[in-house]
């Protein structure tokens, strides 16, 4: 670290270490540029630790935690709240693919930074955003980098439509007008993410990923194009799996032993892949992601809202598969708040079985939004714990406010009952992203004025392409 790196002393905090085993103690946290430098436990290195820093921020009474990692998110839905979300995914996602074309580049910038605002509201520090509309890559990007978030971007590729895979019988005249979506070609996905890496290569909060759409929905040509960049490029890969009951039995149809199997026998599963929901996945399955190191990444609300189904979460567990935590799209997760998503992951096993010690813990839950989603993007030694060389990804939460108050704060506590409007500051790599109920990094008023004008011109220009999604969603909704 250069001395002349700016450099600030987090005084009198009380820290949520969790690789320490420990509930939250009393310390000190020295960030200096982008890192965490030290971190002082006793008095005499509070003392000493202090004195090294030009600035001091004195968070008495406050809780120190490591930021809150989104690890599936798709940025573009923020603009679409209230719109469908009434139906099971299948017929669902016509909806959502029908606004998506609707999008322009203002749009997507727009979105972008609407979720920031909720997500650092949330103590969300960073996402993994998980993007269909590729031409809109670059303002997506710009978007990202502007809001001062850690960024994950992953944009899509498949070349196989649902139709297609789940074999639904369409009229022609439906299948006709569902063709003419875009399909990736293997040449062009390819160019695309050796250009994104190129460009965005060494920058400190925007790292480019694989972000195929999910395997079924890709040929073989494009899983090479996956398999040849992870290995070439070693970049992490994201994906949706077995997210709904019916992709499950197909992709059993189609696969001796089913989609994760199948995904093995292609040489994609890796400690560099994760991949999102993971509802419909066996004991053996999961075992055999824990094998290879990928991560699962649970999104709980998304999957009840879609009528989906719960992640196995306990049964993960046992089998020891890395897990991360998500809040998917607006238009089917709703709220971007990690506090409530691990609420849901905490009581959502609960009634598989009355034996308590079958539950997840607290401590395990806020793991997995934190190391774990760290790991799932692709920072698993330099994020998600509060350590010296840790990169500062920082939430202050005041427990004094009705939510927390009456106990003294542990890790339990702030599972079960934190949420944004305990969140009094947020830091991500080294600088202030929220201070006093105020955004530091961009104009978040100017964001919130405009947002309404440009999600009215989204739904107005997505008409013809919802009559569309209206005519073909009941031969969706049978093939469930
Ligand atoms: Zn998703």
């Amino acid at each position: 670290m250069a001395a002349s790196a700016p450099s600030v002393y987090i005084a009198n905090a009380r820290l949520v270490r969790l690789g320490a085993g420990a509930e939250p103690r009393p310390g000190g946290v020295l960030v200096e540029g982008d890192s965490i430098t030290a971190v002082a436990l006793t008095d005499r290195e509070q003392r000493e630790t202090r004195s090294r820093a030009r600035e001091v921020f004195d968070a008495a009474g406050m809780i120190l935690m490591p930021g809150l990692v989104n690890a599936h998110y798709h940025s573009y839905g923020t603009l679409l709240k209230g719109t469908q979300n009434r139906l099971p995914l299948e017929p669902w996602a016509l909806y959502t693919v029908a606004y998506g074309r609707a999008l322009g580049a203002e749009a997507i910038r727009l979105a972008v930074m609407l979720g920031a605002a909720e997500m650092i509201r949330n103590g969300i520090t960073a996402c993994l955003d998980h993007f269909p509309h590729t031409r809109w890559a670059e303002a997506a990007l710009s978007a990202h980098e502007a809001s001062g978030m850690r960024v994950a971007f992953a944009p899509f590729i498949h070349d196989v439509f649902d139709h297609e895979f789940l074999q639904i019988a369409l009229p022609p005249e439906i299948r006709a007008m569902l063709d003419t979506a875009p399909r990736s070609s293997a040449g062009s996905a390819e160019r695309m993410y050796r250009d994104l890496e190129s460009r965005w290569r060494g920058h400190p909060r925007v790292t480019i990923l694989l972000g195929p759409n999910a395997f079924q929905r890709c040929s073989p040509a494009l899983l090479a194009v996956w398999r040849r960049l992870a290995h070439d490029l070693g970049l992490h890969a994201h994906t949706h799996l077995v997210e709904t009951r019916v992709q499950a039995v197909r992709g059993r149809a189609a696969w001796p032993g089913g989609t994760v199997e199948e995904m093995a026998r292609a040489g994609l599963l890796s400690e560099r892949l994760s991949v999102a929901h993971g509802v419909w996945l066996t004991p053996d399955e999961g075992e055999i992601l824990a094998r290879h190191g990928v991560t699962v990444v649970h999104n709980p609300a998304s999957n009840l809202m879609l009528g989906s189904g719960r992640l196995a979460l306990s049964t993960m567990l046992e089998h020891a598969v890395p897990l991360a935590l998500g809040t998917d799209s607006s238009n089917s997760g709703g709220r971007h708040d990690l506090f409530e998503v691990m609420r849901l992951a905490l009581m959502l096993p609960r009634p598989d079985t009355t034996d308590p010690r079958a539950w997840p813990e607290a401590r395990q839950i806020l793991e997995m939004a934190t190391t774990g989603g760290a790991r799932a993007i692709g920072h698993a030694q330099k994020l998600g714990r509060i350590e010296p060389g840790q990169r500062a990804d920082l939430v202050l939460l005041d427990p004094r406010g009705a939510a927390l108050a009456g106990a003294p704060v542990t890790v339990a506590h702030l599972v079960q009952h934190a949420g944004a409007s305990a969140v009094a500051a947020v830091m991500i790599d080294g600088t202030w992203a929220l201070r006093d109920g105020r955004i530091l990094i961009f104009d978040e008023a100017a964001v919130l004025d405009q947002v309404a004008a440009i999600s009215a011109e989204v739904r107005a220009a997505a008409g013809p392409e919802l009559v569309l999604a209206e005519t073909a969603a009941p031969y969706f909704q049978a093939c469930g």
